[in-house]
This record gives C-alpha cells, structure tokens and sequence, in this order.
C-alpha cells in the first residue's frame, strides 16, 4: 500500500505541487488536509516524502509546535523516517518470491532514493522483518 494515490485517498489528503524552492521535500497542512510536494521531485521521491509526511507523521498521530522542544522534533522525525523505511521494506521484501534471508541494504537505499544516512535504520527494519 504505497502507492503515492492510493495513499492520498486513503487518507484523504489533496496533493498541491509547491515551487522548487520550498525549503522540505513536503509538507502537510493538517486542517486543510492538503500536503505540498516540492516541484521537481522524480515519482519516487514524492512517493517516499509522502510516505514520510503521511503514514509518518499523520499515521503516528504526531503534533507538530512552533514550542516543541528540539529534541522532541527529532524523535518524531526519526519515527516518521522508521515508519517510512517499514513500508518501503515491506514493498521491497513482496519482490522477493520467498522470505530472503539477505537484503542488500544499500541498493534497497539506492534503488528507492532514500538518504545514505537512513542506513543504520533500515538494517535495524530489515532486521525485525526478517526475523518475523
Ligand atoms: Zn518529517
């Protein structure tokens, strides 16, 4: 379930392209229900900004304030990245025919243009997938 439009209906959320120069790769407006994608962005980095900003941020029911400790802001984004690497782990793993029990965690970073320092993370997903 990752389909950047089926995500979108899903959660209700109208999608909006933003000019090139906003400053995140997306971003939510909660009381409009309207997330603003950057311009520019190939499919499959709209696709994991918004899986980041929705299923991340939206699904883990996460508040966002202008007085919200620092600390308290990098929790939520390293959970809404954990929640990011899961979905995409999972679509990643469906590939596979049977349960692998190796995956190559840098080409599963580079093939979905993810940032090089999710990769302790997406270890730690790949980890807890395979075990299940
Ligand atoms: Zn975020």
């Amino acid at each position: 379930m990752s389909e950047t439009s089926e995500l979108l209906k899903k959660y209700g959320i109208t999608m909006l392209i933003a000019p090139t120069t906003l400053d995140t790769n997306a971003w939510y407006v909660p009381g409009a229900k309207v997330i603003f994608v950057k311009g520019g962005l190939n499919d499959i980095e709209r696709r994991d900004a918004i899986i980041h900003e929705i299923v991340g941020h939206v699904g883990n029911e996460h508040r966002i304030s202008p007085i919200e400790a620092p600390t308290s802001r990098i929790h939520k984004e390293g959970e809404a990245d954990r929640t990011m690497l899961h979905v995409l782990a999972i679509d990643y793993i469906k590939e596979f025919t049977s349960m692998p029990s190796f995956v190559d965690v840098a080409n599963f970073l580079r093939i979905n243009h993810l940032r090089n320092d999710l990769y302790d993370m997406a270890c730690s997903e790949f980890d807890d997938l395979l075990k299940e």
